[in-house]
Order: structure tokens, then C-alpha cells, then sequence
């Protein structure tokens, strides 16, 4: 059920105060992914989206999002595509930019997974400011793919992430206002 997904989130993500910087709030998936029971039941309910959602792939995003994306698309019987940070996937691959608050960033994807048409489900841990996941499915739209949804294990309402997404999708198994 939704209720015992956001309790999982809740009881597997770890607050730690002023990490990387100070200021930030870092929340921390390690106690989930180490407690097996929470970490499948979670794969579970993310595959059951994924096949809700009719999504013939799950793309997850460097790196976070891989560790709940892949089991899920693994349950669901699709394909993973790997969303990765610049320079780590050998090309032909399709990119986009993006500005963070200081800087830009890229974030890359295999030419050769991207079927078009298809239909994917992006997945990633937190959700904060949102740029990263519209960056995100901008590239897998840019690609030829159909993003039918984002699901995210915790949102951070309070950074406004689901209004730069659009009129995409936005599922969080739980919400932090
Ligand atoms: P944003 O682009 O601001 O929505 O940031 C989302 C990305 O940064 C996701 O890939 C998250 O894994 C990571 N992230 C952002 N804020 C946090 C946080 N407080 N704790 C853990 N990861 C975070």
C-alpha cells in the first residue's frame, strides 16, 4: 500500500545535517538498501507503478536512482536505461545540459537504449529543486522516448521540484513539506 511505502521511506532514509555543506539536509538511503525485507518490498512497489504506468523501460539516474531502478525494471520484466553523469558512458550518446545554482552539469544516456516511442518511467531517490529530473526526462523526450511518469522515493515539497516538472507525472512514495 502507499501508506506502508511512505513508512519504509521513513524509516530507511537517515537525516544528516550539514552534508555535503553546510545547510543541507542530506538524506541518506544506505539503512534502506542494507534491510532487504524494506529494499524488495520498495522494488515491488515501484514495479507495480511501472506497470501501471504501462512504461516498457525504467531509467534511473545517476547514481541514486539506479539502485531502485534497476531492481524495479528487473520485477517488471523491462529494460533499465542508465541516466549517467557526462564522460561515463562510451558514445554514441545522447546529452543534455543544465544549470545547477552555481555551475551546469550534463547528464548522458546510450544512444543505442533509447528505443523511440517507448514508454519509460524515470526513477530517482529525493526530489529537491527538480532540475536534475527535468533534465532527465528532457533527455529521454529529446530521445524519442515517452516519459510516462517520475517516481521519486522522497520529495522535498518545500524546494518546489514538481513545478519544473511540467505536466509530467511526479509520484512520491513519501513527502517531506
Ligand atoms: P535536484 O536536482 O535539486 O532535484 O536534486 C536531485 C538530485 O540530487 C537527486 O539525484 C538526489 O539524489 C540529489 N539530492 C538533492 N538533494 C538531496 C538531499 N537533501 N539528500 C540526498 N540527495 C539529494
Amino acid at each position: 500500500s502507499s501508506a506502508l511505502a511512505s513508512e519504509l521511506v521513513v524509516r530507511g532514509f537517515r537525516d544528516v545535517p550539514d552534508f555535503p555543506e553546510p545547510g543541507v539536509v542530506f538524506k541518506d538511503i544506505t539503512p534502506l538498501l542494507a534491510d532487504p525485507a524494506a529494499f524488495g518490498a520498495l522494488a515491488r512497489v515501484l514495479a507495480d507503478l511501472a506497470l501501471a504506468a504501462g512504461a516498457g523501460a525504467v531509467a534511473g539516474i545517476e547514481a541514486r536512482g539506479f539502485m531502485f531502478a534497476a531492481p524495479a525494471a528487473e520485477r517488471a520484466g523491462v529494460g533499465f536505461w542508465p541516466v549517467r553523469k557526462a564522460g561515463k558512458l562510451p558514445p554514441p550518446v545522447l546529452r543534455r545540459d543544465y544549470d545547477l545554482e552555481y555551475g551546469s552539469a550534463s547528464l548522458e544516456v546510450a544512444a543505442s537504449a533509447v528505443r523511440p516511442g517507448a514508454k519509460v518511467l524515470v526513477v530517482d531517490d529525493v526530489l529537491a529543486t527538480g532540475g536534475t529530473a527535468r533534465a532527465a526526462c528532457e533527455l529521454l523526450e529529446e530521445a524519442g522516448a515517452e516519459v510516462v511518469g517520475l517516481v521519486v522515493l522522497l520529495e522535498l515539497a518545500f524546494l518546489g521540484g514538481r513545478e519544473v516538472l511540467g505536466e509530467r507525472a511526479v509520484v512520491a512514495l513519501h513527502t517531506q513539506t
